[in-house]
């Protein structure tokens, strides 16, 4: 029998941005396609939000996670728009442009036209004290580089190294990408992480030219909000949870279950038949395809899941009903950042800038530092500082695992000694997200879509989606959980 007006019963396993978003447009695309569902959202944590943590202190706009996305993509400013957030968002300061690297305990301004560390206005860069002039000259010779011929997977390292040298690899682009993914990049995969970068020596016959192209196309683009235009990066004037409690708000007819892991993921033992098609059962409410079992002791019926939990997590769920192999070969590393306030009046340092990146060869503990007050106008008082600084990368995680007084001394220590600030802070924050950041290995791509396709012909009605897959920044997870409901509902 076909469970006639009865919905289609939803479990979404991971409350961060992918599985709300994941809601939301299921949500949404139901409403349109007149269709009937019901969606559950577990989540382990007390809280929606996942990696997304704001934190409101004595005036102060604290992000224990991500801070900031990216102004020209297009699914997050989307979804701001949808859930009428436009006003609520910002950039950051005019007045911050410039960003230092760090090279043997000196920091060096960013070369202006640098996009992703490749650079794309030749005069600055040849004049930047953070290489040597056989480092440069390498650089350049990616204008005459012949193009590689095989079109396989490489490593971004391999990519960058190949074409604009090893200076420019490590002292540069590695320091900048890793607050992306805190990784090694002769280890990340260049097509799942920066495709970009090969399209463009293979239409442009040189990253650089492609870059500098690249550049003028994006400049020109322009369907996007006047604020988003203002600067690179964008966020949200109470700080990202404004965007996570706008999602919650707007999922007014979700259910949900906070503070309670999925421990099991069952196959009710009729559902094999049914590939593809609508869950048929006996009764009205009667048994999904799966079962998802709850360490509340809850049993949720299924008829379709979206996982959205990490790689290694969902892993733990789905290996005992079919082959995720693919999922084991995608690592985390853990990171932690520290954010310190400070009285400006003791503070004794006026920033011109953001910030700075520390390339791997400083040896320091920290691996950046945000001047966050100065970079973003909203996150603290006027005469307060606000300082962010992160730890751990890849092959270098053991500073995450410090007691909280050791890991404040090593990064104060640290601080010291790349900006000579000696104050005390007023206080400080300490956020460890252990096996937070997804490396893509490489054949990442192919990888993910030989699970698709397993779990296609072996667990229909499961979609799994999130960081792990497609993307790790928070537009590219809001963009694959539209992907997921429409993949969902199709
Ligand atoms: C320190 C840091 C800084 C970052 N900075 C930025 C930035 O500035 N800009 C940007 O765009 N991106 C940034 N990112 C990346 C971005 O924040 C993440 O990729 C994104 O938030 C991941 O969202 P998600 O929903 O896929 O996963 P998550 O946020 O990890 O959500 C997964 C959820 O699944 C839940 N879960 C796991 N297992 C179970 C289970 N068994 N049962 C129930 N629930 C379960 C977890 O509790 C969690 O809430 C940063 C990431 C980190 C770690």
């Amino acid at each position: 029998m076909r469970r006639i007006g009865n919905p289609d019963r939803i479990v979404i396993i991971g409350g961060g941005i992918s599985g709300l978003s994941s809601a939301f447009y299921l949500q949404r695309e139901a409403e349109r396609q007149g269709k009937e569902i019901a969606i559950t959202i577990v989540d382990g944590a007390p809280a929606f939000g996942g990696k997304i943590n704001t934190l409101q202190h004595n005036g102060f706009v604290i992000e224990k996670g991500p801070d900031s996305f990216l102004a020209r993509k297009q699914a997050i400013i989307d979804l701001a728009l949808e859930l009428g957030l436009e006003d609520e968002l910002t950039t950051t300061n005019p007045g911050a442009k410039k960003t230092y690297i760090l090279h043997e305990r000196k920091l060096y301004p960013m070369p202006p036209g640098l996009v992703l560390g490749i650079p794309t206005e030749i005069g600055p860069f040849v004049k930047t004290g953070l290489l040597s002039w056989g480092g440069k000259l390498r650089a350049l010779l990616d204008l005459a580089l012949p193009v590689r011929k095989d079109n396989s997977d490489e490593s971004l390292g391999g990519f960058l190294e190949r074409r604009v040298g090893n200076q420019v690899m490590r002292r540069i682009a590695e320091p900048l990408l890793a607050g992306i993914y805190a990784g090694d990049l002769k280890k990340l995969s260049l097509q799942a992480t920066f495709p970009q970068f090969a399209a463009a020596e293979r239409k442009h016959g040189s990253l650089i030219r492609g870059m500098m192209h690249n550049r003028k196309a994006s400049a020109s683009a322009g369907a996007l909000p006047a604020v988003a235009k203002g600067g690179t990066f964008l966020t949200f004037k109470g700080g990202l949870s404004t965007l996570v409690k706008a999602l919650d708000e707007a999922l007014s007819k979700a259910q949900r279950r906070l503070g309670t892991k999925v421990t099991e993921i069952r196959r009710n033992a009729d559902s094999s038949a049914e590939a593809g098609s609508m869950r048929e059962v006996s009764a009205e409410g009667g048994a999904g395809r799966y079962e998802v079992v709850l360490d509340s002791g809850e049993r949720l019926q299924a008829d379709r899941i979206v996982m959205t939990a990490p790689a290694y997590d969902a892993a733990d769920l789905l290996e005992p009903l079919t082959d995720c192999s693919e999922l084991r070969t995608v690592n985390y590393v853990s990171v932690a950042n520290v954010v310190m306030a400070f009285d400006k009046s003791t503070f004794g340092l006026d920033f011109d800038g953001s910030g700075f990146v520390v390339p791997r060869s400083e040896g320091l503990h920290i691996t950046a530092c945000t001047w966050t007050s100065n970079k973003w106008l909203h996150t603290s008082p006027d005469d307060k500082v606000l300082l962010r600084c992160y730890v751990g990368r890849s092959g270098a995680e053991e500073s995450v695992k410090l007691p909280d007084t050791e890991l404040i001394k090593a990064v104060r220590k640290d601080i010291e000694e790349t900006m000579g600030i000696k104050a005390v802070p007023m206080f400080t924050e300490i956020t460890r997200l252990p096996r937070s950041m997804p490396q893509y290995p490489l054949g990442h791509l192919t990888n993910m879509k030989q699970l698709r396709e397993r779990f296609e012909r072996e667990l229909p009605g499961v979609w799994i989606t999130g960081a792990a897959f497609d993307g790790v920044g928070l537009p590219d997870c809001i963009r694959q959980g539209k992907e997921a409901a429409q993949a969902i509902l199709k």
